[in-house]
């Protein structure tokens, strides 16, 4: 209970507040009201406008990618990514069960099965050496692609996800899923500004997307962007995005089922503003991770941190206590007294839509499960 009193007091001591403390909140300190009120004295608050351009180009250049698309929500983005990729129903995808359930549903969404293999201990995400293991047991290399010698299901792709900005392990992951033939498409929706050898997370893949949800490191209000070095599926990632509308000085043409995932201009002009401020927030957040490194360090907690030859965003951050008791009685102990803490997923297996799924062992998600906690992690003003 002492621990619980100087985190506390620690925490309150960073935001120098007595008021309650959320995990994540967005900041808004740069041109936000300028540009979103750009939109709307222009009228041109929806899907056509310019912010939507720009954004897609800033987006381009941040992930080092040869085009960005813009969409609604990081979900969405997600789930054309992967129909991108060539996921079609009956296919298997593989992925990591300690993830937001929204790496799950692309798959589902794309009548997929998602195969849940476990993470590394050290990232948090999809351990390169889990999918290997998998592979060696059930995979089935074929003229068509790699094939699941048991179901007898195709693999279509792989979709780790970078676990609170921490990059998983991608040089060892790209390398066993081109020995496999399988596309890796990268849920990067926690990882924008992170890299893995002086690369952007989000660009290893065919495909990558982020997420501009509120409670990201920068905000659309809702939004998200697809990424790839394809420029041909990219300008395809448009299309499939905007209803698959054939340009028609009138008529409505429309030649493959399309969605209507377009991010708002209104919601690109926010996004635009925010992106301005992604490089100090980073910076801003890396002081206060460095802060929480060195005040757990003398509590004999650990404070989780990034890998050599890895720069993470510290997106969310967390630490890692001893055991489910204690973990219990430090999210009760803060959250009683207006710190906000929450622990980890749920591994998706869990879930009622996916317990009858394929999993390993899980050894190490389960060991996080049970012991890793997010602590407040907003931008200090
Ligand atoms: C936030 C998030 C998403 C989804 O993004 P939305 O923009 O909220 O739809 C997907 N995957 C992960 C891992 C996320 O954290």
């Amino acid at each position: 209970m002492k621990q619980i009193n100087q985190f506390i007091e620690f925490v309150r001591d960073q935001y120098n507040t007595t008021d309650f403390i959320p995990l994540h909140e967005p900041r808004f300190q740069g041109n936000e009201k300028k540009y979103v009120m750009e939109t709307i004295d222009s009228t041109f608050v929806s899907s056509v406008g310019a912010y939507v351009d720009k954004f897609e180009e800033i987006m381009a250049d941040i992930s080092q990618t040869q085009r960005a698309v813009a969409v609604v929500n990081g979900t969405a983005a997600l789930q054309v990514a992967l129909r991108l990729a060539g996921v079609k129903q009956g296919d298997e995808v593989l992925t990591q069960a300690l993830t937001f359930v929204a790496t799950a549903n692309s798959i589902a969404y794309n009548n997929a099965h998602p195969v849940f293999l476990d993470v590394d201990l050290d990232t948090m995400g999809l351990s390169p050496k889990a999918v290997e293991a998998f592979l060696e047991e059930f995979g089935d290399l074929r003229e068509g692609g790699c094939y699941n010698k048991e179901t007898g299901n195709r693999i279509a792709a792989c979709l780790p996800m970078h676990t609170f900005g921490f990059p998983v392990h991608l040089n060892e992951l790209m390398d066993v899923c081109n020995r496999w033939n399988i596309l890796v498409v990268e849920d990067a929706a926690e990882s924008i500004g992170s890299s893995y050898h002086g690369k952007p997370t989000g660009s290893f893949g065919q495909l990558g997307i982020y997420s501009f949800n509120g409670n990201k490191i920068v905000t659309a209000g809702g939004g998200g962007t697809i990424v790839t070095n394809d420029k041909e599926l990219g300008d395809f990632a448009k299309h499939l995005t905007t209803t698959a509308k054939k340009p028609h000085k009138y008529e409505y043409v429309h030649d493959e089922l399309g969605h209507n995932y377009r991010m708002p201009n209104l919601n690109a002009a926010l996004i635009c503003a925010q992106l301005e401020q992604l490089d100090s927030f980073i910076e801003n957040k890396r002081t206060l991770a460095e802060r929480y490194e060195s005040f757990f360090r003398e509590q004999g907690i650990k404070f989780r941190t990034e890998n050599p030859d890895t720069k993470a965003n510290y997106w969310l951050m967390c630490v890692e206590l001893n055991d489910r008791e204690v973990r219990d009685q430090f999210l009760n102990g803060t959250n009683e007294r207006g710190i906000m803490t929450r622990p980890i997923w749920q591994l998706m297996y869990k879930l009622p839509m996916y317990e009858h799924c394929f999993r390993d062992e899980q050894t190490n998600a389960r060991y996080l499960e049970n012991r890793i906690v997010n602590i407040p992690s907003s931008v200090r003003i």
